[in-house]
């Protein structure tokens, strides 16, 4: 008899997904904890009922939040990561050479235990890598007090709810433009627009209070389901606005193994917005749309 994952983040509409075998399913401190083989996307994390990453298409989501904003940036040294427990995230940023130091603050030990366990198709070697800084613990508390200064700030959060709600409040996000060096970038998952729109709109007008630019750029991650996911980014320069020949250089330089995912075609790509998406953007700053830009000229 075949047993089904259901996922109900949205009200009205689910998705399922087949439950070869279940590998592990535990509650922490802050939430139920679940890896299980499915049927089609290999092995899946699940927090709270809610698919966080899977074998088949983690790459998109890992990749597009890790190489785009680097090699936007041109000379990232330091990374903070706050949440992403299951090691993609810090997996990616590791195959920049330019990397000297990647701190990761994820709330949930469980979860970091169960990905080196089960996940090490995502996480790889990431979590005993020399530049690898763990800290367990929660990514809003670090921010106000740690005296450390970053390149780039990665915030791989859940949906708003538990212990990552203080991920998406302005104090947050005023503490890490405090840790953050001139010129560095912070990106942040902002969920489905189709489904979340609200939160991409919320986003962008709280870092718009903070930073000069802001905007958001797409990607399409399977089991996100509802089309694209927006990646949202900020920062004191308008990172949209690089001359593609640099970016193709700096990703000749960096030599990363082969990507699955990010090309520095989708690089510029991912920033054209269809416009029901760019009109969940508060004008006029953050609208870093093409069409806002051939409006100036
Ligand atoms: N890639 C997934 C996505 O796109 O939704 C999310 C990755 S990761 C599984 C999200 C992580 O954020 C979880 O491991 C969770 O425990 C962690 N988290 C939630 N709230 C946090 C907080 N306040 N500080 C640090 N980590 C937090």
């Amino acid at each position: 008899m075949t047993t089904w994952f259901n996922e109900t983040l949205y009200a009205g509409f689910r998705q399922s997904h087949e439950i070869k075998k279940v590998l592990f399913e535990g509650k922490s401190k802050y939430q139920k904890v679940k890896v299980f083989e499915s049927g089609r996307f290999g092995r899946m994390l699940a927090l709270d009922g809610v698919v966080q990453c899977t074998e088949g298409d983690e790459f998109v989501y890992h990749e597009m939040l890790t190489h785009l904003p680097i090699l936007a940036h041109g000379k990232v040294e330091s990374v903070l990561i706050v949440g992403g427990g299951d090691g993609g995230i810090l997996e990616e940023v590791l195959k920049h050479k330019s990397v000297k130091r990647v701190t990761m603050v994820e709330i949930d030990g469980m979860v970091i235990e169960v990905a080196k366990k089960y996940l090490p198709k995502i996480c790889g070697k990431a979590f005993s890598d020399k530049r690898t800084n763990l800290i367990v613990g929660d990514g809003a508390a670090y921010v106000a007090s740690t005296k450390d200064r970053y390149d780039l700030v990665i915030v791989d959060r859940p949906d708003p709810v538990g212990p990552a709600t203080v991920l998406f409040s302005k104090a947050f996000y005023d503490n890490c433009r405090r840790v953050m060096k001139p010129g560095a970038i912070l990106v942040a998952q902002n969920g489905v627009p189709h489904m979340q729109g609200p939160e991409l709109t919320d986003a962008i007008r709280l870092f718009q209070k903070i930073w000069a630019h802001s905007g958001t750029y797409l990607a399409v991650v399977p089991t996100y389901v509802c089309g694209f996911m927006s990646l949202t980014w900020a920062c004191d320069r308008d990172i949209t606005d690089v001359d593609p020949r640099d970016i193709f250089a700096r990703f000749d330089r960096a030599k990363l193994p082969a990507l699955r995912y990010y090309n520095p075609e989708i690089h510029f790509g991912a920033f054209a917005l269809p416009n029901f998406v760019a009109r969940l953007l508060p004008a006029p700053k953050a609208t870093k749309t093409v069409a806002a830009k051939q409006k100036k000229r």
